[in-house]
């Protein structure tokens, strides 16, 4: 009853080179369904690089990553491709949305590629946007929207093709600590519900209390 399995995850970058550097040693960790895990560790510890493994858009050199109890971490392209798209959702500390789309739109697009139809994406963008308190900004741009704003609408996109699991990455990094006290709360209003599981990496321990269990990623490995 898993979302996500992480099963003895070894990561080196430059490996065989002078510059090798081992980041993960035997890192496990399991999210269970509607689990919301908060990943502290100070920078460089590795959060990125396991969130990335997670996500499918990296590979360990050894370990299992289960979604939804299937194990992707040696599956073709393809399927994992597929798997990211359907299943998981990613934040990062900056918004990364599209510069030359409305908010609305930049939450339209990833289920228009998932196959959604226009009206169905717009009904269920707008509905995202209503939920994070931010419709009023539906057909803004992201230049014109406040940092907290511009946020929240990246939580939107992330959700839009309603994954099982959310990355986040600092999601609330680049703000100003009242700022971004409440747009965490309107991330995890957000997650409750739509009963989705969360791994979400942070410095903030105000912000990981509030999160159902904290893990620590220590000489990489989770504990
Ligand atoms: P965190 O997210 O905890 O700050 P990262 O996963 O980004 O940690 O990085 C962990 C370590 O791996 C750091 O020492 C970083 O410099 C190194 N690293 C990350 N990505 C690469 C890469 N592509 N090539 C070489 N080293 C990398
Ligand atoms: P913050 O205090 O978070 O930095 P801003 O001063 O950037 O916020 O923006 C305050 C409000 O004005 C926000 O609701 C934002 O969406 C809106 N706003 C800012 N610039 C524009 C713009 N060019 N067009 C429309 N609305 C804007």
């Amino acid at each position: 009853n898993d979302t996500l399995v992480l099963d003895g995850l070894t990561k080196a970058y430059n490996r065989g080179k002078p510059a090798e550097v081992t980041v993960l040693r035997g890192a496990s960790l399991a999210v269970a369904r509607g689990e919301v895990v908060a990943l502290v560790a100070p920078s460089g510890a590795g959060k990125s690089t396991l969130l990335h493994i997670a996500g499918l858009l990296d590979t360990p050199d050894a370990g299992r990553v289960l979604l939804a109890g299937r194990d992707m971490a040696r599956s073709g392209d393809g399927a994992r491709t597929r798997a990211r798209r359907e299943e998981v959702g990613f934040i990062y500390q900056f918004h990364h949305l599209l510069p030359e789309f409305t908010a609305l739109e930049n939450i339209m697009l990833p289920q228009l590629a998932n196959g959604t139809s226009a009206p169905a994406a717009q009904a269920r963008a707008m509905d995202l946007l209503a939920r994070v308190g931010v419709s009023t900004r539906a057909h803004h741009r992201p230049a014109a929207l406040s940092g907290g704003e511009q946020q929240r609408v990246a939580f939107c996109r992330a959700l839009a093709n309603a994954p099982r699991l959310l990355l986040a990455d600092e999601p609330t990094g680049n703000l100003d600590p009242g700022t971004s006290d409440q747009v965490f709360a309107a991330l995890m209003d957000l997650v409750r519900e739509t009963g989705l599981s969360a791994l979400i990496a942070t410095h903030n321990l105000d912000l990981a209390a509030r999160m159902d269990r904290i893990v620590r990623l220590d000489q990489g490995r989770v504990v």
